[in-house]
């Protein structure tokens, strides 16, 4: 099948060969990218199978041949310039980082003379050797050990597909969806998409896409990247997709549940057409708030930062305009994967995020490994660890407590955020705290790691601040001498409440038993934040709790300046608070700590939430 948008009529003939006892299925899944719902009329679009002419030449053609090609690598690099400098505000760093990569692949002078050296030697056309170029690079990536080194072997593919279009006369396939026969809301289906031409589809205001569904890729994946900035709900990994979805069939991407409905009932079309609407109101009303501080009514500015996981998630960082970096989970790192990220790596990582910043304060927490993200068995016998079972592995070798045990990942660790640290503002931060006594050991390692690097002339910034972790009960006991030791703090409501209440936070049996609004842990966060503002020393929350909207009036009465949180939940958060008077929450925050059964405490707090939603301007309590 050629690079082009399957239309009706193709489809039609397409499926009259097709095994009429196979049953479409009524559901596929996959992975979720961007949330949300979206029903919509199916649009097929095959970026991948691009069929190459092959033919051989005469040794007086070789000239004309390479003619083209040079004509082709040009025009390829033009069209990528012109991306890169297209002023679009929104661009998405990623999406410019991509590009340059494309654009450095395609100028990359081996591509073109290996190409015309299989020209001249084999005697083919240009389409044909750039493609047994690309085979040679595919042998040369299968051989890389590192997984993700070798996947990105898909840039070159993408790169080497875009002139070889431009060789065969093809435009590019974003540009093939035709406009006229699309008056509809469409939901593209595709294997993969390059990542040019997600921008492309982009710019394209005349088409109204409001779903993506992809067969290839995984949540981390350049085009699931990409197609997070489309914000739009996308589920990338479904397996068969084009196969089983019909062009300008009706179904629905539900990506809250990682599934496309190939079949919608009749409500179930309704609900999801209403859900649509209900999410684009609300997105429209938010994305006004972006450049707006969040500032109670009564001028209290409180800061939102933002968690991240993975260097990936700057995009979002950006589009929810936070104000930092409160947790980046560096564990993540460390997982899905069969080696240990080497110093370098982790530098690269730190380093992008800590530029993409620009000043602004980067809070690196260091790996929590274990508990429930324990490193894969392989990964632990290549370092020769053998660590016991964990019977309950929340109590068990996690955290710090992994650092100090493997003091080489967590010296390599260091060294890299060091390294990165003259890119920016950077905070360490410390999971799982309990005493003093640790961040004493803390402190010996960073110095010895200062020592090494300056050793080897190496930089790093010197107004690294280092902060603990408040999610141990031990912890808040133990604050008025950590304060002395420690430069700020971050309360970790997640492990908090679990380590509070003795329940599980990833055990489902125990979810009644995990009660954030608990009042044991409202008072451990209220005392946490007094003597803390009595020592003077900066707290933040980082859990959960952060990004409840029906909590932002109990933290605010309680003192709370800064809270951080996944970025897509910053702007309604944000909401929230510029609605909120701080004398009336503290009356809130006094109230709600005077309650001694969680259900008095929760009703409180419900009333507060319902009282908002009838009135928006609260006016007492
Ligand atoms: C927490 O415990 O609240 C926290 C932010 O850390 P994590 O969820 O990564 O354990
Ligand atoms: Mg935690």
């Amino acid at each position: 099948m050629a690079d082009k948008l399957i239309l009706p009529d193709e489809e039609m003939s397409d499926d009259t060969n097709k095994d009429i006892s196979t049953p479409i299925p009524e559901i596929l899944e996959g992975i979720k990218v961007f949330p949300g719902q979206a029903i919509g009329l199916a649009q097929q679009f095959s970026a991948g199978s691009l069929e190459i002419p092959q033919f051989t030449i005469e040794k007086t053609q070789t000239r004309g041949e390479i003619q083209r090609l040079r004509g082709a690598i040009a025009q390829v690099d033009r069209e990528l310039a012109a991306l890169a400098t297209s002023e679009d505000d929104e661009m998405p760093p990623e999406a410019l980082a991509f590009v340059d990569v494309h654009r450095s692949i395609v100028t990359d002078p081996t591509l073109f003379e290996d190409t015309v050296n299989i020209i001249k030697e084999q005697l083919i056309n240009s389409e044909w050797a750039i493609a047994r170029r690309l085979e040679r690079t595919r042998r040369d990536f299968d051989a890389i050990e590192n997984e993700y080194l070798r996947s990105r072997v898909a840039d070159i593919e993408q790169v080497v597909r875009r002139v070889q279009r431009v060789l065969t006369g093809r435009r590019s396939s974003a540009s093939l969806l035709a406009a006229d026969t699309l008056d509809d809301k469409l939901i593209l289906v595709a294997d993969d998409l390059d990542p040019a031409d997600i921008l492309l589809l982009r710019d394209r205001t005349d088409l109204d896409i409001v779903g993506i569904v992809l067969e290839a890729g995984s949540a981390t994946s350049h085009a699931a990247i990409l197609a997070r900035s489309l914000e739009i709900p996308t589920v990338v990994g479904v397996k068969g997709a084009l196969e089983a979805i019909a062009s300008e069939s009706t179904i629905i991407v539900d990506a809250d549940r990682a599934i496309v409905e190939l079949q919608p009932t009749a409500e179930g079309k309704r609900l999801a057409r209403a859900q649509m609407r209900v999410t684009a109101e609300e997105h429209s009303r938010l994305r006004k708030l972006k450049g707006t501080p969040a500032k109670t009514t009564d001028g209290v500015e409180i800061t939102l930062m933002a968690n991240i996981a993975l260097p990936d998630e700057l995009r979002d960082v950006h589009r929810a305009g936070a104000d930092g970096i409160g947790l980046f989970r560096t564990e993540f790192l460390y997982m899905n994967r069969t080696d240990l990220p080497s110093e370098d790596e982790q530098y690269e990582a730190y380093s992008r995020v800590i530029r993409s910043l620009k000043g602004k304060p980067v809070t690196i927490r260091t790996a929590d490994i274990g508990g429930d993200k324990p490193l894969p068995r392989e990964v632990m016998d290549q370092f020769d660890a053998s660590p016991s079972e964990d019977i309950n592995p929340a109590l068990g070798l996690r955290a710090l407590r992994f650092s100090f045990q493997y003091p080489e990942i967590f010296r390599t660790q260091l060294r890299a955020i060091l390294r990165a640290s003259l890119g920016g503002s950077t905070n360490i931060l410390l999971p799982l705290i309990t005493s003093p006594t640790e961040v004493a050991l803390v402190r010996k390692y960073i110095a010895e790691t200062q020592a090494e690097l300056a050793e080897r002339r190496i930089k790093y910034s010197k107004n690294i601040r280092l902060g603990g972790m408040v999610e141990v009960p031990a912890a808040v006991v133990m604050l008025p001498y950590l304060a002395t030791k420690l430069d700020f703090f971050s309360i970790g409501t997640n492990d908090l409440v679990q380590y509070t209440l003795a329940a599980d936070r990833s055990n489902a049996s125990v979810s009644q038993y995990y009660e954030e609004r608990h009042p044991a842990v409202l008072q451990l966060i209220a005392r946490t934040i007094k003597v803390l503002r009595r020592a003077n020393k900066p707290v933040s929350i980082c859990g959960e709790m952060a990004s409840r909207r029906d909590l932002a009036e109990l933290f605010v009465g309680l003192g709370v300046k800064t809270l951080s949180m996944v970025s897509t939940r910053i702007p309604s958060v944000k909401e929230r608070i510029l609605s909120i008077n701080a004398e009336t929450a503290q009356q809130v925050a006094r109230s709600a700590l005077r309650r001694h059964s969680p259900e008095t405490t929760i009703k409180l707090l419900e009333n507060r939430d319902a009282y908002h939603h009838a009135y928006d301007e609260p006016k007492g309590i």
